[in-house]
């Protein structure tokens, strides 16, 4: 069960039927050196997809840009075929200037709808690999004040092009009034600076318990998360995944502790579907079309 990640529970038989299938789910973490993005993956997906750090011995030259590293695992669950993929992007904001942070971020995106857009353009269509990116994790720095110009740039040169669920990082170092003041800036940032995150669509025509489910889930963006890799003792003795300090113990799968419960049901659960669709519907199509006119189709 070390690998249990959960996509197969997804809620709609109608989607499962699809899903038997197989599918490709594509995430992408951004966010500056730190922030927990490796160590957030290793406790969303269990799966070791990353291999331990590599502290990059003293005088090498860690790169002049931001790297694009892609990691996939075949996972099945419940007879359910998902090829995972992490995209990772160490470097990001890391360097003296960042102006340009977002750039190799927004080509690999769109190479990848460019990937895509080729294979629909081919005769036989059968087969599509789709290797788009369907969500877009972005780390915000848990400092309790409103986001900084590189979050902000960031976030509006890749709006158009992928589904953005901002989180704020190692939220363990904030108080819990910080964290519904931080929440609060963040979302008055986003409003202010015209920025569309992925906003789970409201349901009408689903039970109760779904609905609410869903609602709860809205509430909670930007997800405060805390990631650990390490099992501690809470205090009643069992043993959980979280970080220990003098004064307690964070639990990462705790709702009253981090949204990390939050965030993984829509990712993998709730909304994975949602994910891909609008990624296919509303982001990939609006590429296109703006690449055909641009080409004069
Ligand atoms: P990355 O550079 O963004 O990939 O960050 P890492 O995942 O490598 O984490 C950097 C450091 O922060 C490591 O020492 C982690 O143990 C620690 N860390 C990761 N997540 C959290 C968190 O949620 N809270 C706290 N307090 N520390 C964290
Ligand atoms: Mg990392």
């Amino acid at each position: 069960l070390a690998s249990w990640v959960g996509f197969s529970n997804l809620p709609n038989q109608v989607h499962r039927r699809s899903m038997r299938r197989g599918f490709n789910f594509t995430a992408m973490v951004v966010g500056e050196s730190g922030l927990g993005k490796s160590t957030l993956i290793n406790t969303l997906f269990e799966t070791k997809l990353y291999e331990p750090k590599q502290i990059p011995a003293p005088g090498v030259d860690r790169g002049r840009t931001v790297q694009i590293e892609s990691i996939s695992a075949d996972i099945e669950e419940n007879g359910v075929r998902l090829k995972l993929t992490v995209v990772d992007t160490p470097g990001f904001g890391d360097f003296v200037n960042n102006d340009e942070s977002w750039r190799p971020i927004v080509d690999n995106i769109e190479a990848r709808f460019d990937a895509y857009l080729e294979q629909e353009n081919r005769v036989n269509r059968l087969k599509l690999v789709d290797n788009r990116v369907h969500a877009c994790i972005y780390f915000i720095q848990p400092t309790g004040h409103s986001l900084k110009p590189i979050d902000i740039e960031f976030m509006r040169r890749l709006h158009t092009k992928v589904n953005l669920i901002p989180v704020i990082a190692k939220a363990d170092t904030l108080t819990e009034e910080e964290v519904v003041l931080s929440k609060r800036r963040v979302l008055a940032d986003i409003a202010h600076h015209g920025i569309r995150i992925f906003q789970p669509p409201q349901y009408e025509n689903e039970d109760e318990e779904t609905i609410q489910e869903n609602e709860e889930i809205i509430s909670k963006v930007p997800f405060a998360v805390v990631g650990s890799d390490n099992i501690v003792r809470s205090p009643n003795g069992r043993e959980v995944r979280g970080r220990a300090y003098p004064w307690g113990v964070i639990e990462v799968d705790n709702e009253e502790h981090c949204d990390f419960v939050k965030l993984r049901q829509m990712l993998v659960r709730t909304h994975m579907e949602e994910l891909r669709e609008h990624t296919n519907d509303i982001l990939y199509e609006n590429y296109r079309t703006d690449k055909l006119k641009a080409m004069g189709v």
